[in-house]
């Protein structure tokens, strides 16, 4: 594999001044300094580039890619429902694409109360969708007071106006202060490297954040509350993060002792990745009210996301305006809920998502292994095949790098350097401190790519390491 090497996304270096590979970009991209690669074709997990080079993607791009690329299976489900119908609007029709997946999906979600399925064409939308369905529900109920929405710090939920009020990356969120929905507030991540406090155990950890919601709840008036939102497992903002024992089982617990509703975001960790269906099977009971799911429901052949929605909720709107007060002209769209189709019959026939709760352990070993020796690895966590590492200056003290180094921004180019694509992050303590990387590979990796992928990051820290850590001896 020819090894790739890319501008730096975050941390402009010398390099981005040296050999542009691609012209300016007509593109609109995140960051303007940036140049992205010019991608040829891929297929399974190698992405060719333009100038021949290749690349492993041990990230499935932003943990979106399940089945790897160019499956021919998916690719014909695509272009047979393209010419059947390609498109039709959901006023007045449904496909059997549509009905379909989302009779697959409520099988996964009928043991949970999960009854139906809305689809839309991202997670920040699916995020919208489910913030109004939630107010929806208590408008049904008769209690209009209810406008109040917890999350937590550290979260992210998309881009839109809701998704990012719910959300509080600050950097994100800095040009648009004083924009979004208001009635938001946010308590203590459930993130155990960077909030467990020195002597308290995982139990007493779960306790804490639980009394602090509770108390939170009680400052609004819980009767004010429509719901709590959360990952299971916090994927963008800090790295993989799962969450403490006991914890979503005791904030389902809290949630209704209020009548309050309870949002799980698995736009990122849900649809098998982490080793079940959805991420909050392995959490006790911790059923939500409404899921949204995106990434690895439709990995990547279709812009694809959804929510799933409790009985509870569905019962309202029956006894109610009978409708759900929201709609997009491209929800459920044929081609796309065709294409998501085939990827999750995939997923049942080849036993995916079992593979990827047997080849977390192997991953997880792979990583401590490799990783065992770099100075720079204080933390390594994650489920199936979803695992963050995050990088401190000091372990002892879990001290962050000078954000300004982008140290997690520099491994990520330095490995894409040596031909393996991994997700960058930033951002793990308040105050958008810290650093770390993710892998979400395709749940059809081999273990022997697994190897591969903890080789190359490996020689990615220690090389970053050589550099940054000059005034550190062992
Ligand atoms: N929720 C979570 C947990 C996410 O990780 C993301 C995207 N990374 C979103 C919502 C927003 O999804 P999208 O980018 O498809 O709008």
């Amino acid at each position: 594999m020819a090894p790739a090497r890319t501008e730096a996304q975050h941390a402009p270096s010398k390099e981005t001044k040296q050999g542009l590979q691609t012209p300016e970009s007509q593109l609109l991209h995140r960051s303007l300094i940036y140049r992205p690669e010019m991608v040829e074709s891929a297929s399974g997990l190698e992405i060719r580039l333009a100038d021949g080079r290749t690349v492993l993607d041990a990230c499935g791009g932003a943990a979106v890619s399940a089945l790897g690329h160019n499956n021919q299976q998916v690719l014909e489900a695509m272009l047979a429902q393209a010419q059947k119908v390609a498109y039709v609007h959901t006023q007045a029709y449904t496909t059997s694409a549509a009905e379909e997946l989302a009779g697959l999906l409520v099988e996964n979600g009928r043991p949970h109360g999960l009854e139906k399925a809305f689809f839309v064409g991202s997670g920040s939308e699916a995020i919208e969708s489910a913030v109004k369905l939630a107010r929806q529900y208590f408008y049904e109920k008769g209690e209009p007071q209810r406008v109040h929405f917890v999350s937590r710090r550290q979260a992210y939920h998309g881009n839109s106006m809701a998704a990012m009020s719910l959300s509080s990356n600050i950097v994100r969120k800095l040009p648009y202060q004083g924009f979004g929905y208001p009635n938001v507030s946010h308590v203590t991540p459930a993130f155990e490297y960077r909030y467990k406090l020195d002597g308290e155990d995982e139990d007493g950890f779960t306790r804490r954040l639980l009394d602090e919601l509770d108390d939170e709840f009680q400052r609004i008036g819980p009767g004010n509350v429509i719901a709590f939102v959360a990952e299971p497992v916090v994927g963008a903002t800090a790295g993989c993060v799962p969450p403490p024992r006991g914890y979503l089982a005791g904030v389902r617990s809290l949630c209704d002792k209020y009548g309050i509703l309870l949002i799980l975001d698995e736009v990122m960790c849900g649809a098998g990745r982490c080793g079940t269906f959805f991420a909050f099977e392995q959490e006790g009971d911790a059923t939500p009210d409404i899921l949204t799911l995106a990434k690895g429901l439709g990995g990547g052949y279709a812009p694809i996301a959804g929510i799933l929605i409790h009985e509870k909720v569905v019962d309202a709107l029956r006894k109610g305006s009978g409708s759900f007060v929201n709609g997009h002209t491209y929800q459920a769209h044929p081609i796309v809920c065709a294409t998501a189709l085939a990827v999750q019959k995939i997923i049942r026939q080849d036993r995916l998502v079992e593979r990827c709760a047997e080849l977390g352990p192997v991953l997880e070993g792979m990583l401590r292994e490799e990783l065992q020796d770099c100075k720079t690895v204080g933390d390594i966590r994650g489920r199936g095949l979803f695992w963050g590492v995050e990088f401190v200056r000091d372990k002892a003290t879990k001290e962050t790098f000078d954000p300004a180094i982008g140290f997690g921004a520099r491994v990520q180019q330095e490995a894409f350097r040596r031909g393996v694509a991994i997700y960058p992050g930033s951002g793990t303590v308040d105050g958008m401190k810290g650093d770390h990387v993710l892998l979400a590979p395709p749940y059809t990796v081999k273990p022997d790519e697994l190897r591969l992928i903890c080789k190359v990051l490996k020689e990615a820290v220690k090389s970053q390491e050589a550099l940054h850590l000059s005034d550190l001896t062992d």
